[in-house]
């Protein structure tokens, strides 16, 4: 069975992905409903579902919630079921500055009993940590007493973390009203994406714009191919990028968008394609090449965030870049201010400043690497000695030191020896091994052949 599921996604995939299929433009919005479940479930069996709390991690771009409409029908039961107390459902979406008393004044609810177990109860007190536009909504009675509350917490495009406060009734008659607070999962359901475009004149963020991916999206593919591609320098007209991600739905309505997929980026007519999978003993996914090699690399390909700003900084014939030769290091032109990144796991070695290199982080990595990250406007709070993940921010753009304008002078060493770091793409990731490469080649096969004939097409037009 799973197979001929594979095969499904396989051939719905060459339809996303290939503009000029007939089909394409039919499926390019979403996939019908029945393709949506055989899609649900064959990926499901054969990456894994993805951990829920993927994109619980606050660093996740935070999108706003779909009203979820009151449930008349609930509202009708009710009122039938009891006939001595009215019930009505009220919607309102937090606003910048709230506080409980003003949410719930705005939700008709006055009840001071409610409102103190919501400030006193941990789980319920998960209200208050809403953002602005979200959702929330007041079950109340005919006195304005809460009977029930619920808001979405967030989740991935799979499932949505509900908190729900409910009122019980007294025991005994007489007796006073207590509260308890709950949160459940509530599944979404997930249909397919897809976008492709070409870059232009206009640059990535401008050709992604002109394809509609998602800001969220975007990130994710930057993230990606950080570790092979340097968006600033490497970047072209006339690369071509396809993409497919899971956009979360529930009642029909949008809630969020999920995980990419499946990608593909032709970059100076060289293929780039990754894989969400998750080997079947292991709780974690990650991106794969479609051969099983990690996109993961002990270093990335940028120290500095790539960015609707920094992105057109300086160009990429900007006099200052890929001068190793000359210099030792290569220097990112970018806005003051930009964050810089780690680019590998490391312990801080020195941060302060330098004669020439004004001020500087110098990253101690294991196996006899070091990077200089110089010019810095500033620090990100480090001190010498502490451990710093790759991608985790270490400082900003400036032109502190010997620098005519702001910019990142980046050099990477091996035993102290300044290499050229456009080489360090050479690192490659191990591939997978055993049990887990079978199971992940089973999972693509399919989908090689199928894409292995669009990439002679997709070579040979990008290459006109
Ligand atoms: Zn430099």
């Amino acid at each position: 069975m799973w197979s001929s599921l594979r095969e499904v996604f396989a051939r719905e995939l060459v339809v996303l992905v290939d503009p000029t299929n007939p089909q394409h433009a039919r499926r390019r919005k979403q996939l019908t409903v029945a393709v949506g479940t055989v899609f649900t479930l064959g990926m499901a069996a054969a990456m894994g579902v993805a951990p829920r709390n993927a994109y619980d991690d606050p660093q996740a771009p935070k999108v706003r919630e779909a009203i979820r409409l009151p449930d008349l029908r609930t509202q009708l039961e009710q009122l039938t079921e009891s006939d001595t107390e009215n019930r009505y459902v009220r919607e309102d979406r937090m606003q910048r500055g709230d506080t409980l008393a003003t949410l719930l004044r705005r939700l008709g609810v006055e009840d001071p009993d409610a409102q103190a177990f919501i400030l006193k109860n941990a789980t319920a007190r998960g209200l208050l940590n809403l953002d602005a536009g979200q959702a929330v909504q007041a079950e109340i009675d005919d006195r304005n007493l809460l009977v029930s509350l619920q808001a979405n917490l967030g989740g991935d495009a799979a499932a949505s973390r509900e908190l729900v406060i409910e009122r019980v009734a007294p025991k005994a008659e007489g007796g006073d009203y207590t509260y308890k607070a709950r949160v459940q999962s509530v599944d979404n359901d997930v249909h397919y994406e897809m976008a492709s475009g070409a870059i232009e004149a206009g640059g990535f963020f401008k050709a992604m714009d002109g394809a509609n991916v998602p800001d969220e999206i975007v990130q994710q593919m930057i993230s990606i191919f950080s570790g092979v591609i340097d968006f600033h320098h490497d970047i072209a007209k006339g690369d071509r990028f396809r993409i497919v991600y899971e956009a979360g739905f529930r009642d029909g309505a949008f809630v969020r968008n999920g995980r990419v997929v499946a990608i593909e980026l032709i970059n100076r007519n060289t293929l780039h394609q990754a894989l969400w999978y998750a080997p079947e003993d292991s709780a974690a996914g990650a991106y794969y090449t479609f051969d099983g090699r990690s996109m993961k690399r002990p270093f990335l390909r940028s120290p500095v965030e790539f960015s609707r700003v920094s992105s057109g900084f300086g160009g990429r014939d900007h006099p200052l870049h890929h001068q190793w030769a000359q210099h030792k290091g290569v220097d990112f032109a970018a806005p003051q201010g930009t964050k810089v990144i780690a680019t590998g796991d490391a312990t801080v070695d020195f941060v302060g400043q330098q004669n020439g290199y004004g001020n500087i982080v110098v990253l101690q990595h294991a196996g006899g690497y070091s990077t200089y990250y110089a010019h810095l406007s500033g620090f990100a709070g480090l001190r010498q000695g502490q451990h710093v993940s790759q991608g985790q921010v270490i400082g900003y753009v400036g032109a502190t030191g010997w620098a005519t304008g702001p910019h990142l002078h980046y050099e990477f060493r091996f035993n102290d020896v300044p290499q050229n770091p456009l080489t360090i793409t050479l690192m490659e990731a191990p591939a997978l091994t055993g049990k887990s490469r079978t199971q992940f080649l089973t999972y693509t096969s399919a989908m090689l052949s199928r894409i292995n004939m669009l990439r002679t097409y997709n070579v040979l037009t990008a290459s006109n």
